[in-house]
């Protein structure tokens, strides 16, 4: 579709439906979703920095209206290089239909907004992303669309909260910063033996970890602002499911308005084409600082699906191929100042929030996201005064290690 009327032949057959086995995660993430050749002979895709798209006379119009000709007609209804990114996500998450947002609350709002009417009721577990959460409990209950929460991972709490009126179950998976695993496959099976639609914010696994739409889950949502992007420098989110589900976010997307820029699409293109080696060494590093924080002496405690000692690691290890760069971890007998001690004395990773770029990052939740929070809200999110959170990223872990033992021997 990037330059002409008709459906382009050449499109996806490097790594899409007609291969006749599907390609591997490096294979697709380079080559799926793209044209064999393209304008100008251009290897990478062009960005058409194009607010409008102009027609040759008033009979192509009434065509492109009457037959609905795949080309695009303005810029807040789609772009070329969009929908290039929109096919790559398609294809590594196994869905049939992607759909582009400036960021991933934009993504999950669009979602939302697009299947919920008022009457309806939302489930969640209750570890999802506070500002996924927030939105329906503050917004969507002011168009009379019912909110619950129940503790993450208890799915019978979940199956129990179900009503006549309940239209999605929604979870995030791993959570942040507790890093629970849900095992995709029940509540996949959970939605359809009750008929409700199911959500899973896939943003801390990714593709390259975890396939929820092949487990059953209706839609897959991502912050492409982390690992999908990479590298730190772009907000985007996506929505991925089947075509007739997908149509009405698209159409909602195109009155809503939240699309992003055609460089910034063009941004995310190149992102993903290293997001299996990216995602390779995010969980090689997770894996090597988490297991180098265990055995630390002032670490009371490590939070890190890939270690045998954490709750949802059997979850973890049949499910997904690795962890990813998040882990979480305690300062033994430090109140939050200690903490923040060993935050500022780390060298390597940057203080601030965010994850799944190239850069390491370090944080502590309390004071990043929780400052403002009441003592008894910050233990009813299990958020404690000496809990750090570190977003592995491309780095050498040794390096990381290494910077970790000094911050801690230092303070
Ligand atoms: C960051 C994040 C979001 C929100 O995405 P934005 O791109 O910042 O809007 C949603 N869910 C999870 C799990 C996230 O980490």
């Amino acid at each position: 579709m990037p330059t002409t009327n008709a459906p382009d032949p050449a499109r996806s057959s490097a790594a899409g439906s007609s291969a006749t086995s599907s390609p591997g995660p490096s294979t697709a993430a380079v080559h799926a979703g793209e044209a064999r050749q393209k304008p100008g002979f251009s290897l990478t895709d062009p960005i058409f920095a194009s607010s409008t798209y102009t027609f040759p006379d008033t009979k192509s119009i009434i065509d492109f209206i009457e037959e609905k000709h795949p080309r695009e007609e303005y810029g807040r209804y789609g772009n070329p290089g969009e929908r290039v990114v929109e096919d790559k996500l398609a294809a590594l998450e196994g869905g049939e239909q992607a759909v582009l947002f400036a960021s991933g609350m934009a993504a999950l709002v669009g979602l939302l907004m697009a299947h919920c009417s008022a009457g309806d009721e939302i489930v969640f577990f209750d570890e999802c992303y506070h500002r996924s959460r927030e939105f329906c409990r503050k917004h969507l209950t002011r168009f009379g669309v019912g909110f619950r929460e129940v503790k993450t991972c208890d799915y019978a709490a979940m199956e129990a909260a179900i009503t006549p009126k309940t239209k999605f179950l929604v979870s995030e998976s791993p959570t942040n910063p507790h890093l629970s695993v849900v095992d995709v496959e029940r509540f996949a099976d959970l939605g359809r033996r009750r008929r409700v639609l199911t959500l899973i914010d896939a943003t801390l696994c990714t593709p390259y970890n975890l396939k929820p739409l092949a487990a059953g889950v209706d839609f897959v949502l991502h912050s492409a602002t982390k690992y999908l992007g990479g590298h730190n420098d772009l907000l985007a989110g996506t929505v991925i499911g089947r075509t007739e589900l997908m149509e009405p976010v698209r159409n909602l997307r195109g009155i809503m308005g939240g699309v992003n820029s055609p460089h910034n699409a063009y941004l995310l293109e190149r992102g993903l084409k290293t997001l299996a080696l990216r995602m390779e060494r995010h969980n090689a590093n997770g894996l090597a600082v988490a297991r180098f924080l265990e055995s630390h002496p002032r670490v009371e405690r490590v939070l890190y699906p890939g270690l045998e000692s954490h709750p949802f690691h059997d979850v973890a290890a049949r499910t997904m191929r690795g962890c990813g760069g998040l882990v979480t971890f305690f300062i033994k007998d430090s109140d939050w100042r200690r903490t923040a001690d060993v935050v500022d004395a780390v060298k390597i990773p940057r203080i601030g929030p965010s994850l799944g770029g190239v850069e390491s990052l370090i944080e502590q939740p309390l004071v990043m996201s929780y400052w403002n929070y009441s003592p008894q809200e910050r233990q009813a999110f299990r958020i404690h005064d000496n809990m750090i959170r570190m977003a592995c990223g491309i780095e050498d872990a040794d390096d990381l290690i290494a910077d970790l033992a000094q911050a801690l021997d230092r303070t």
